[in-house]
């Protein structure tokens, strides 16, 4: 399997090598020059192996999509161990009823820091560590508004031969998030950064554009646009898809919570597999760069505003060339009529979460929210799906609890916190507060660390 640009000037370089980049050398994202074949089974063999699919688990459906892009490639005999040790923890698959409804909602937040983010960085953390030569020393380097720092992290946190570093908006993230955020030391530095999250982010890009710097450190980055994150979302919706088609009857259609169009161009990408996905409707908060451009065609990026569902607050969605990529250009994404994208303002979801907990006695977090009104949207008619039928699935992207804050004072109760949350949190943070500039940060890498006590 090769992977080319979507610029389409850069030479064409194997699975395992694009786990390893970031950005291609033209400027353009790395996408699959041809997806592979006969990787998702038949409509046909779907309903006649009706029991078996059903019952495939996560890990087993994450081996078929995963092992073919690495085909021939040194590491494919060690796709069973990477899936097996990274994809550890259980996605699921619920549909909820009400006396007029059912929805289905596929909450990928059961891992080690509750967010859909793990997915994605555990499958980097163990396939890199499988493709570094012995003896290399790699620094990961993160800007995190929010989940992906605590999510790759964790997955890093001891791993012999990689150091990582999280830099982070000071402020600007929730209290737990921030505890996720700092609670490891070890081979992990994490920054409190002295300005917003583009500013994190444009330190990253300085660091790496430093060659000296860059060669130093072996120093990579870890942001939404590796494929190495990407690619394992895709197979939530492998599974999910097939389950959902076994047990309905009916080929589901979706709604993701969306800031960098990762977890959906991951959609999209099962469905061009061959997967049972229907419509995938893209739910976006107050940054309306995506909904725009549904609207008008055009495509302007733009600065982001902050919002209740901080990890979405992306104004210039850093996918989406990707997205116009598959579909060969701007005009025929459009015209597909496979997509929408609908924008929901703080004030909704905070509707939304109190209106959830009392219509389906469900808790669900900001971001999860902005899906659930789209939702509502489509069934009202509000926004006109061409008379799709009821099957919609509703991605929940994070759990309630790192949102405590927002969420416990809209439903009037406490949200029991996830075990592996509880663990988290018992940690003492480790940070360094410094300057949004690079020389701050630079140093801040280079100096010893040290546990600062319950900071907070
Ligand atoms: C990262 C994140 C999103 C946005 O996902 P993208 O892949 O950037 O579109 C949505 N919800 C939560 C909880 C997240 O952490």
């Amino acid at each position: 399997m090769r992977w080319v640009s979507t610029r389409g000037k850069s030479p064409a370089i194997s699975t395992s090598e694009v786990l390893k980049r970031g950005l291609a050398p033209d400027g353009g994202l790395y996408v699959p020059e041809s997806f592979p074949e006969g990787v998702a089974p038949s409509d046909a063999r779907i309903v006649r192996a009706l029991r078996g699919l059903a019952k495939k688990s996560w890990a087993s459906v994450a081996h078929d999509v995963i092992r073919p892009f690495f085909h021939g490639e040194k590491v494919e005999s060690e796709v069973p161990s990477i899936v097996k040790s990274a994809f550890n923890f259980p996605i699921e698959l619920r549909t909820l009823r009400s006396r007029r409804d059912r929805l289905g909602v596929l909450e990928l937040f059961h891992g080690p820091t509750a967010a859909f983010k793990d997915a994605g960085a555990r499958f980097l953390s163990h396939a890199l560590a499988r493709l570094q030569p012995p003896g290399h020393e790699t620094t990961i380097l993160v800007a995190t508004s929010g989940d992906t720092g605590g999510a790759v992290a964790s997955a890093f946190y001891e791993r012999p031969g990689f150091r990582v570093v999280v830099l982070y908006p000071k402020g600007k993230v929730s209290s737990r998030q921030e505890r996720q955020l700092t609670a490891w030391g070890d081979n992990v530095r994490t920054l409190s950064v002295r300005g917003d999250f583009d500013s994190c982010q444009k330190i990253v890009k300085e660091l790496l554009s430093d060659e000296k710097w860059r060669e130093e450190h072996g120093a990579t980055s870890a942001n939404s646009i590796n494929v190495g994150r990407l690619l394992p979302q895709v197979t939530y919706y492998a599974w999910a898809s097939l389950r959902y088609r076994t047990k309905h009857g009916a080929v589901p259609n979706w709604i993701i919570p969306t800031g960098n169009l990762g977890n959906a161009v991951a959609a999209f990408w099962a469905k061009k597999l061959g997967y049972p996905m229907g419509k995938i409707v893209i739910a976006t908060n107050s940054n309306r760069t995506l909904p725009d451009y549904f609207e008008s065609g055009l495509y302007e990026p733009r600065p982001a505003v902050q919002t209740l569902a901080n990890a979405m607050d992306v104004g210039a969605p850093s996918n989406f060339e990707r997205l116009e990529h598959l579909y060969g250009g701007r005009e025929a994404f459009l015209q597909s009529s496979d997509s929408v994208a609908s924008s929901v303002s703080d004030d909704e979801i905070r509707e939304t979460i109190r209106e959830t907990k009392v219509r389906w006695k469900e808790t669900i977090c900001p971001h999860t929210a902005t899906a659930f009104k789209v939702w509502e949207r489509i069934q009202s008619g509000e926004i006109d799906m061409g008379g799709v039928d009821e099957h919609w699935v509703v991605v929940s992207t994070a759990h309630p609890a790192k949102f405590e804050t927002v969420v416990e004072p809209l439903i009037g109760e406490a949200v029991p916190i996830p075990e592996s949350l509880q663990e988290i949190l018992k940690r003492p943070p480790y940070v360094t507060e410094v300057a949004a500039e690079l020389s701050a940060v630079k140093e801040a890498i280079g100096a010893p660390m040290k546990d600062v006590g319950s900071g907070f």
